[in-house]
């Protein structure tokens, strides 16, 4: 079977290394390369972790994804995922997300386990936990480097002998339940035997009638702060990866390689659009970030940013992806929906699209158009 995917993102990416694993034989498209600036797979890092609360699904996916990670850094001989543990904080949230998710993950043989706060404030001094009320610790947890996976990822498919194609792909026409191809923005057009489309932010725009309000693109701010001269405190692997489960729920990656200390903020902000907006930092997110950065690391309450960025979420209603085949052709699938969460489950995300094109296996039921389509709506991305 040929398969053409349009998207080298996490998914994209992903969908055609598994296809390629499966024995299909794949064309990858895409219109500004795997992981650039644009794109929510774009920038340095982001997190990897197991705790999905008492989500069975996702929290097998993720032991998936974890031992995906490292067979596939092996192969390819690049090292994408750095193991620094996490540290999740619950201030004034319920903490029954952590609780719930420990038997989950103990059955897949990854941990999480309690800390007292002053064993925490032993172990990590540089945290303020004044208002924290209980700390778990995810051993497995870290991050995962973002666009160089993607470039390695298209690399081995291109070792593999799939082939990638810098292209703008556009859906052709759906005759007969059937998709009759690809319009190339190049000229011509491309027939294989499947098409996928694995299209991030972009998903809306391209199927209007079907996604056009079901997906939502919502504009994320990310800052990077510089670490005093010497200072280790809060470099990798000497400080791992966090989540405050706070009354917003802000996340964040120690300093490697000098890149600085990231800082993010999962609340979804405004509309935004992925090909033409402006990617200028606001004044008021840096305000808000920095003085959150001094309340809880208080030694960078006067750290320099270094760097900044703006990105998007592809939100759902209720943060599920959609993997699923497009109601009116059977041999056209969608991938998109990757909300704040979905980088790390790429290789996971893969196989189940590759087991639904080549073996009509059809991916979990959270993942399919029509729950989606009844779904109702979720705040942030650690409620699953
Ligand atoms: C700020 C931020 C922080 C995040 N933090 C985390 C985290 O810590 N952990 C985690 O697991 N996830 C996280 N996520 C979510 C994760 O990054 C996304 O879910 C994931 O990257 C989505 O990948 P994708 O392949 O769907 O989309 P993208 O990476 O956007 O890929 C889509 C690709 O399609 C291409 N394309 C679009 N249209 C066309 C066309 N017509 N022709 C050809 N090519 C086309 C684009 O160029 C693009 O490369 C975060 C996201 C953001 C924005």
């Amino acid at each position: 079977m040929h398969v053409a995917v349009v998207g080298a993102g996490a998914f994209g990416g992903w969908i055609a290394y598994q296809l390629l694993q499966q024995g299909a034989k794949v064309t990858l498209f895409d219109h500004w390369g795997p992981g650039h600036a644009r794109a929510s797979s774009g920038g340095e890092t982001r997190l990897i972790r197991g705790t999905y609360g008492n989500d069975e699904v996702y929290t097998r996916l993720v032991a998936e994804a974890f031992a995906e990670w490292e067979g596939f850094q092996k192969r390819s001989g690049q090292q994408v995922y750095f193991p620094t543990g996490s540290l999740w904080l619950f201030s004034k949230s319920d903490d029954g997300y952590a609780r719930s998710a420990m038997p989950l993950l103990q059955a897949q043989g990854l941990s999480l386990e309690e800390w007292s706060i002053a064993e925490t404030r032993q172990r990590y001094p540089q945290v303020y936990l004044g208002d924290v009320q209980s700390v778990f610790w995810e051993k497995e947890a870290g991050y995962l480097m973002a666009r160089k996976a993607c470039q390695v990822v298209k690399e081995e498919i291109v070792k593999g002998g799939g082939q990638f194609q810098m292209e703008q792909a556009l859906p052709g026409r759906i005759e007969g339940a059937g998709l009759t191809g690809l319009k190339l923005a190049s000229g011509g057009r491309f027939h294989a035997d499947a098409y996928v489309f694995a299209c991030g932010p972009w998903m809306p725009k391209l199927f209007p009638a079907l996604l056009g309000d079901l997906i939502t693109i919502s504009r994320q701010e990310i800052h990077y702060f510089g670490l005093p001269p010497l200072s280790k405190d809060y470099q990798s692997p000497n400080f791992p990866i966090w989540v405050d489960m706070g009354e917003r729920v802000m996340y964040g990656v120690s300093d490697y390689d000098g890149r600085g200390f990231k800082v993010a903020d999962d609340t979804r902000e405004d509309p935004f659009d992925p090909s033409t907006a402006d990617r200028e930092v606001s004044a008021k997110k840096l305000q808000q970030i920095r003085s959150y950065l001094g309340y809880r690391f208080p030694a960078l309450k006067n750290a320099p940013m270094t760097e900044a960025r703006v990105c998007q979420y592809s939100n759902s209603p209720n943060g599920h992806f959609l993997l699923d085949q497009h109601p009116e052709a059977d041999n056209l699938f969608l991938a998109g929906a990757g909300c704040g969460h979905g980088f790390k489950l790429g290789p996971s995300v893969g196989r189940l699209m590759a087991e639904r094109i080549m073996n009509n296996t059809p991916t979990p039921r959270e993942f399919q158009l029509e729950s989606l389509l009844s779904a109702g709506i979720q705040s942030n991305q650690f409620e699953h």
